[in-house]
């Protein structure tokens, strides 16, 4: 399996993940239509699957004339997130494992962000899409789901094994880094973690995906029960932590 990154609109990316033996591919929040559909043509690829992560237009809105122009591609999505959109197929449940090109898809529910964000994990190649949910160095806003529910939600991703490779909605990373080291200017990690990553936006390169190993040693959100973390918020749970950093994160 080979997974491409698509740079859409000011800082999204779409993901195509395509088989080695050249079988139909999936794409992961096309919010655009034109660069995808290129990239297939040029590429010769079918398009199989497309996987939305949630109901914002900046991850489905190439959905429709993608549907149009690429064959019947089969478009996933929750129940909650996928009634508000055209063109959805199946609507998936927590838990629900399917064949996706070519690779096996466990399906998790993580509500948060929106009622219905999926998080789409493929535990053979160690990778999960994680829309607007877990962001590398950081979360999503709280939309629509309680942040009890996000904070769950953000404790499930974290016990995927820690190779796992994180692939988001959003280029955020270096911002989401200097948030980090504004809650915990002694994590060297995140301060080493930040000077790689601006090398990389330097050089134009992209930030995503990132191991979740890294990011549980930088990602504040997924920090939240850290004791000196609490200790330094004043805080007497993971969730106040987390809904600490959340709304200092909105303000920032
Ligand atoms: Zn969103
Ligand atoms: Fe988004």
């Amino acid at each position: 399996m080979r997974i491409t990154g698509i740079s859409l609109l000011d800082d999204n990316y779409a993901w195509i993940l395509r088989p080695e033996d050249g079988s139909a591919c999936a794409v992961v929040d096309p919010s655009e239509c034109e660069p995808i559909r290129n990239y297939l043509l040029g590429e010769g690829l079918a398009l199989g699957w497309i996987l939305a992560t949630h109901h914002h237009q900046d991850h489905v809105g190439g959905i429709p004339d993608l549907a149009d122009v690429t064959g019947r591609p089969r478009v996933l999505c929750s129940r909650a997130d996928g009634e508000r959109l055209p063109d959805v197929n199946k609507f998936v449940a927590n838990g629900e494992e399917m064949m996706v090109a070519g690779s096996k898809l466990t399906v998790m529910l993580v509500p948060g962000h929106t009622n219905g964000s999926v998080a789409w994990h493929f535990p053979d190649i160690k990778a999960v899409f994680t829309g607007d949910t877990l962001f590398t160095g950081g979360c999503g806003r709280l939309f629509e789901a309680s942040a009890e529910k996000m904070y769950d939600s953000l404790l499930r991703l974290r016990a995927l094994p820690e190779e796992t490779r994180i692939y988001c909605g959003h280029e955020y990373t270096t911002k989401n880094l200097k948030f980090a080291l504004e809650v915990e200017p002694n994590n060297t990690k995140a301060r080493e973690r930040l000077g790689n990553e601006e090398l990389r936006r330097a050089q134009e390169e992209p930030t995503v995906p990132a191991r979740l190993g890294l990011e549980k040693l930088t990602n504040p959100f997924l920090r939240a029960d850290d004791p000196s973390l609490m200790d330094r918020l004043g805080t007497k749970s993971p969730l106040e932590t987390f809904k600490t950093l959340r709304k200092m994160r909105d303000a920032f």
